[in-house]
């Protein structure tokens, strides 16, 4: 149910212009023809590399295909009046002294801590009178064991539960690598190690503060500019961009922040790319079984296992990760083997958060907008079918069928929907395959083999262009390190050149 354009163009115009759009406007039709770097992409990572090279006093432009900045770390409007997290939703990794050193908060940057932040009804009958039992996480640990004693005395009495545990369950939810479990655990939010949270006005205002802090130094940002080509000279370096309608822009360095597969296998002369190089992205395992589901509803949600209170103020649990269909192990593993069938799961994994319920300017009043991170979906469906609206209705239906079980009441307070299923997350986003991390995060795409063996530096084969992005080291999620990192190794190679 997309919002009709007119309403959406009123919603839009009643928002106030954050800082980096203001000098945007100021600097249209003042595209310069030349620049020491361009960035290809205004993700969160192209943006901190282009801040970072802008206060080193390296003149940067940033180029992004979309009309909004932010890449998968973005705030849209999509149903008006309520404004999602439209693809990531929870911030913990980025590096604190991304923080420090891009000034974020004095840009706009305001953050909201949860605790609790973990809550798990359980899909059961109430006995004796009872509501159903749930489990409620945060950071009082003698409430943690209260809680687990619910279930295991012994887990109880045995579990020294770290600040931590919240983030590890939220991993623990995809039988994922255990890598990526240390990954999810290794952020902090204003000082607390492990914590997840939400930004006020949804992961677009990070992005919105990494590009006021750009362009306060002098940066040059354009949305609606597609990058179509890197020019390379009869040398083979790199010498700039072609934008899609035909603009040149030369630069001495390329910085991209689009994914591996289309900088080396779109955008860069294959001529000056090694052959086995180019065989190699290719290959890259770029699979994923994420679909995100964005809700718009009239009404908070409503818990068997916690009912709300009178007046429907948020309670403590709506601000936290609320996880359904995670009740045992073999749920999870059912809901694997129906996607290696090429099915979508029956009972499939869900991450349910309400950014609203801390953050109000999100929804209209008593509204809330509700974020459904999903699993599993294959990419393409059993006998080769793709992802009709028909097959996209049905799976958005099953799961709020589930979720249903867990709070009745929630398919009647529904008000819009956006079903973002991997071929989806792979058209609007640029993520190859939908893979919500450009490339899997498996061992073998890691630290020095990210996004290849010998390639982890940021640069690549042609003397100039260089990987930004999360599909370089150290990876996906909202971290900046990547465009960090590679800012810092450009600098050095332009004080060299
Ligand atoms: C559904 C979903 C949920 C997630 N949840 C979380 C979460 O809660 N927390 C978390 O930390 N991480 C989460 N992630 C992961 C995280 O969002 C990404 O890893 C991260 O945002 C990637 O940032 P990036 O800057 O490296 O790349 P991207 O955000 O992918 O940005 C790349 C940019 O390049 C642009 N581009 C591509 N090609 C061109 C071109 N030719 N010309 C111009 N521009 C171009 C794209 O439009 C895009 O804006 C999630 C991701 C998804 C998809």
């Amino acid at each position: 149910m997309a919002a009709s354009g007119r309403g959406l163009r009123r919603a839009l115009r009643a928002s106030p212009l954050p800082a980096w759009r203001q000098a945007h406007l100021g600097a249209r039709g003042n595209l310069k023809p030349e620049y020491d770097a361009v960035v290809i992409g205004a993700g969160h990572n192209g943006l901190v590399a282009a801040a970072y090279l802008q206060r080193l006093g390296v003149n940067t432009v940033v180029f992004e295909r979309r009309h909004v900045i932010g890449g998968a770390a973005v705030t849209e409007e999509i149903i008006p009046g309520f404004k999602f997290s439209r693809a990531s939703y929870l911030l913990s990794l980025l590096r604190p002294q991304i923080y420090t050193d891009l000034e974020l908060k004095k840009h706009g940057l305001k953050l909201h801590l949860r605790n609790p932040h973990s809550f798990t009804p359980m899909w059961e009958e109430g006995t004796e009178g009872k509501v159903p039992r749930s489990l409620l996480l945060g950071t009082d640990m003698a409430e943690n064991q209260k809680q687990i004693a619910q279930f295991s005395q012994k887990d109880a009495q045995a579990s020294p539960w770290e600040p931590s545990f919240p983030s590890i369950t939220r991993s623990l939810r995809h039988p994922l690598p255990r890598y990526v479990l240390l990954h999810h655990v290794m952020g902090s939010l204003e000082g607390m190690p492990g914590a997840w949270g939400y930004v006020q006005g949804g992961m677009g205002a990070i992005s919105d503060a990494i590009a006021n802090s750009a362009t306060a130094h002098g940066a040059n940002i354009f949305t609606e500019k597609t990058v179509a080509k890197v020019q390379v000279s009869s040398g083979g370096c790199v010498q700039g961009v072609v934008l899609q309608d035909g603009t040149e822009v030369r630069s001495k360095v390329v910085l991209s922040n689009a994914s591996p597969q289309i900088t080396f296998l779109k955008l860069t002369p294959q001529e000056w790319l090694p052959e086995e190089f180019v065989g190699r992205i290719s290959q890259l395992d770029t699979q994923s079984p994420v679909t995100k589901i964005n809700v718009a509803v009239d009404k908070l949600p409503n818990f068997l296992a916690a009912p709300n209170a009178p007046g429907d103020q948020p309670l403590p649990h709506h601000q936290c990760s609320i996880h359904l269909n995670c009740e045992d192990t073999c749920l999870l593993h059912q809901a694997f083997e129906d996607a290696m069938d090429g099915l979508h799961s029956h009972r499939p994994i869900i991450e349910f958060c309400i950014p609203s319920s801390l953050d109000p300017t999100l929804a209209p009043p008593g509204c809330h907008v509700v974020s459904l991170f999903t699993q599993y979906t294959p990419y393409t469906l059993a006998g080769g079918k793709g992802w009709e609206e028909q097959e996209k209705n049905a799976y958005a239906d099953k799961v709020f069928d589930c979720i249903e079980a867990y709070a009745p009441g929630f398919k009647g307070s529904v008000v819009g929907r956006d079903i973002l299923t991997p071929p989806d997350l792979e058209r609007i986003f640029g993520l190859p395959g939908g893979n919500i991390f450009h490339c899997a995060m498996s061992l073998d795409q890691l630290y020095f083999a990210r996004p290849l063996p010998l390639h982890s530096s940021y640069r690549s084969p042609v003397p100039g262009l260089y990987l930004c992005g999360s599909g370089a080291h150290p990876g996906g999620g909202v971290m900046g390190a990547a465009g960090r990192n590679a800012a810092h190794v450009v600098f050095g190679d332009l004080k060299s050149m």
